[in-house]
């Protein structure tokens, strides 16, 4: 029985991580939640789940939530009262609760960066969803995981594709996973791409793309802001420098190759020129179960994957040009130091504003193109959590003083 603290338990990652739970009572149990604001869900998940610990991101949430587990408590329908706690002390209280042998890193965003140290300080195993995370802070989530042990075990589909194909291989040390060291034997990797909500849009129509049009995944469903990510193709961006840190790859080995059917979740190219690839439903279920049950596989009852029934499987070249985002990505990647936390943060407020519809989609790529030159001239190459924390607010604060600019330039 696997002990499982699930940090962000009500997004569609926690949710899944929970389902998956419940399909197998005999292997995990839930015995720690973290949620942001939705309170009737997570009520939900504790009855079912009765964890030992229960946190929220705001403490105002806090009476409403004792109030109504005392309700369950007595009509019988929980048995032990969880600790309930709330903010960044409650956040890290969950990851690191001593009876979880794994974290499922679902939160969104670098909100997930303080809680995920605290895992793995804890010596705990992550399944990791929330790639904000490294992709913000490699230069300090790599040495700790050295330094404690903890092992980072890739729950994005594509990451998880690789991992997958390199068990039982010559290549496989998966005590190498994510310490930065090179896999030996790897030529290159494909991260395979949907091609997001604008795949067949032409690059001259985004300039009226909504919020609406750029929240429809045609292959996935997910959070909004990855659903976005997805159309402006900065997952994409974004996963290469995942897989950098993860497999300890240079950058000239990550390739993105756009697959619209997502049934190759990715592939690796061996020097022997042998191509490995991991193939399944798009459905995010089977990545999170295999971190869940790594290095065993359980035995399902989901869809069988059918490539009859699918009939083709196509491959193009991204269109860098439609999608600047991938270039940016790849560009502070290379730069390294805390360039990559500057294009995360901008990319996240950027995506908040455009969501709350205080932003043009086609304005997302340019305002984080901006940030990125304009931190150049202060790039830190080895920074602290603390110079990686200050620089987040400021390419925060950077996309809002665009924003505003923005919008006074239209009003006059
Ligand atoms: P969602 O938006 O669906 O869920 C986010 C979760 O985090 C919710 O539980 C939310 O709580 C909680 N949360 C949000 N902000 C905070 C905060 N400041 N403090 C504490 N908790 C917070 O996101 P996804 O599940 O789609 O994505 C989660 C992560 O996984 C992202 O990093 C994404 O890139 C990654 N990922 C997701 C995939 C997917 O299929 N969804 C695929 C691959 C990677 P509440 O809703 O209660 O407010
Ligand atoms: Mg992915």
């Amino acid at each position: 029985m696997k002990a499982i603290s699930v940090l962000g338990s009500t997004g569609s990652i926690g949710t899944q991580t929970l389902q998956i739970a419940e399909e197998f009572p005999e292997q995990f149990k839930i015995v720690a939640l973290t949620a942001g604001k939705n309170l009737d869900l997570v009520i939900k998940q504790i009855e079912t789940h009765q964890p030992e610990v229960v946190s929220l991101a705001d403490d105002s949430l806090l009476p409403e939530l004792s109030r109504r587990i005392n309700n369950l408590n007595e009509d019988s329908k929980i048995f032990k009262k969880p600790l309930l706690m709330a903010g960044a002390e409650g956040l890290n209280t969950a990851a690191a609760w001593g009876s979880a042998d794994l974290v499922v890193t679902g939160i969104v965003g670098c909100a997930g960066l303080l809680p995920t140290l605290a895992a793995i300080e804890a010596g705990k195993d992550l399944a990791l969803a929330n790639k904000e995370t490294l992709i913000a802070a490699g230069p300090v989530v790599i040495p700790a995981l050295k330094k404690s042990g903890s092992r980072l075990l890739p729950a994005d589909s594509e990451h998880s594709a690789i991992f997958q194909c390199l068990q039982g291989t010559p290549w496989a040390d998966n005590a190498r996973l994510s310490t930065g060291v090179p896999t030996p034997g790897f030529k290159s990797i494909q991260l395979t791409a949907s091609g997001g909500a604008f795949r067949d849009w032409k690059a001259e129509d985004l300039v009226k793309a909504t919020v609406e049009d750029a929240t429809s995944h045609p292959n996935w469903s997910m959070g909004k802001k990855i659903t976005v990510d997805s159309a402006t193709l900065m997952n994409k961006g974004l996963e290469v420098i995942e897989a950098h840190y993860l497999f300890g790859l240079s950058y000239d080995q990550i390739e993105i190759i756009i697959h619209p059917q997502s049934i190759i979740h990715s592939m690796v190219e061996l020097d022997d020129s042998s191509v490995l690839a991991q193939l399944g439903w798009p459905d995010m279920k089977l990545p999170i179960l295999y971190c869940l049950s790594w290095p065993s596989r359980l035995k399902t009852s989901w869809p069988r994957l059918k490539l009859t029934e699918i009939g083709n499987l196509t491959f193009k070249e991204p269109d860098t040009k439609k999608y600047p985002c991938m270039e940016l990505a790849y560009s502070a990647g290379k730069l390294g130091g805390t360039m990559p936390a500057v294009l995360n943060a901008a990319n996240e407020k950027a995506v908040e504003l455009f969501l709350e519809e205080r932003f043009k989609f086609i304005d997302i790529p340019k305002v984080i193109e901006a940030i990125c030159e304009k931190h150049k001239c202060d790039l830190n190459l080895n920074p602290s959590l603390s110079e990686i924390l200050e620089i987040d607010n400021w390419a925060r604060e950077e996309v809002l003083d665009y924003s505003e600019k923005k919008i006074t330039k239209m009003q006059f």
